[in-house]
């Protein structure tokens, strides 16, 4: 076992914002390579709440058994209002005295990551961010820790309805999540042969989607899905149903809102293997002096992107993967 030989004694590891599958691979990790380091490890409970209020619990090596494989934050997740007061974040730097704790791990999305960079200007404490997050959005790491999983969910519940979809020769409209972000709709259409996607990242139309219907009637196609990301601008899956059953009266269209199935389950052998290695990455950046900075993957190398980088910038939708999807659903 390595001495440790750096300032860092003592790490708080918090989950924050909307939880994500991997969530606690990545708390697992940091918990194990604390104790690898000869680092004490705190799990600070329910995000900055739990830091506003003293929810601080030694995490040994061994309290984190059985982790890797579950679903959730074992740490609670949750939006702390009070973390975004001056008042709040007072209260939160006497917890982290109190403590001792030299550093914290933050597994989130840009909110708390955010959040993490007022309280580091203000009251000193280096953090190191994880992206947890299903939506994929993060700049600086090709894939957030929670996204692979909510994609695979997502693909085999549009199989299922695929099933039946075709049973009854019915028009689905699947909504996936990503609020801002295309990342699942786009991939998941592709991956169940949607015949249209919409993203909150392009601009579409009714008429085209109308258009897509047409052609694949003509085509003989018995039945036709469009996945829906939550963010996209025409209105939601609802009233593209009604659009569609008006224009069509003798369409069978049914709408399906997959909503919170995308955030929960085990996560997949990607989440596992992402969230471990950047767990790890965050306490050995600490151990280097890093701060303000996330962890990440980019084209399978690690990297640590600035916060405030992580932060204003967004991963972009690739236009190349949005061809592929027109191509295919011809
Ligand atoms: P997701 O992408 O899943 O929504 P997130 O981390 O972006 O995750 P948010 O709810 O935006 O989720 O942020 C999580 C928490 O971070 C907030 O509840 C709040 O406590 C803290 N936070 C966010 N923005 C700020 C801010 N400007 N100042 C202080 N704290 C903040």
């Amino acid at each position: 076992m390595p001495q440790n030989i750096s300032k860092i004694k003592k790490i708080g590891v918090l989950t924050s914002g909307g939880d994500s599958p991997g969530m606690n691979a990545a708390i697992r990790s940091v918990v194990r390579a604390c104790n690898y380091y000869g680092i004490v490890c705190c799990g600070i409970r329910m995000g900055y709440e739990g830091l506003i209020n003293d929810y601080v619990v030694e995490l040994g090596p061994r309290s984190v058994r059985n982790l890797i494989n579950r679903g959730g934050t074992e740490l609670k997740s949750a939006r702390s209002q009070e973390f975004r007061t001056k008042e709040g974040r007072e209260k939160a730097a006497k917890t982290v005295k109190k403590h001792n704790i030299d550093a914290l791990v933050i597994i989130g999305g840009d909110g708390s990551f955010t959040g993490g960079t007022i309280f580091q200007k203000e009251h000193g404490v280096p953090f190191i961010g994880v992206p947890g997050t299903i939506d994929n959005d993060i700049f600086g790491t090709d894939y957030t820790v929670g996204y692979d999983t909510a994609l695979n969910t997502a693909v085999d519940a549009i199989d299922k309805i695929r099933d039946t979809a075709t049973s009854h020769n019915r028009v689905f409209f699947v909504e996936v999540m990503g609020r801002d972000a295309g990342f699942i709709a786009l991939n998941s259409g592709i991956a169940t042969g949607a015949l249209d996607i919409l993203i909150p990242e392009e601009k579409d139309s009714i008429e085209d989607l109308f258009i897509a219907f047409e052609k694949a009637q003509e085509k003989g196609k018995s039945s036709s899905i469009v996945i829906v990301a939550e963010g996209e601008k025409l209105g939601g899956v609802y009233d593209l149903a009604k659009f569609t059953k008006m224009k069509y009266p003798e369409f069978d269209v049914k709408v399906t809102v997959l909503g919170h199935i995308q955030r929960g389950g085990s996560p997949t052998v990607a989440d596992r293997v992402l969230a471990s290695r950047l767990g790890v990455a965050a306490v050995e950046g600490l151990i280097a002096g890093k701060s303000n900075v996330m962890a990440g993957m980019q084209s399978s190398k690690l990297v640590f992107t600035p916060i405030e980088e992580a932060i204003k910038k967004h991963n972009e939708i690739d236009k190349d993967l949005i061809k592929v999807a027109d191509i295919l659903s011809t």
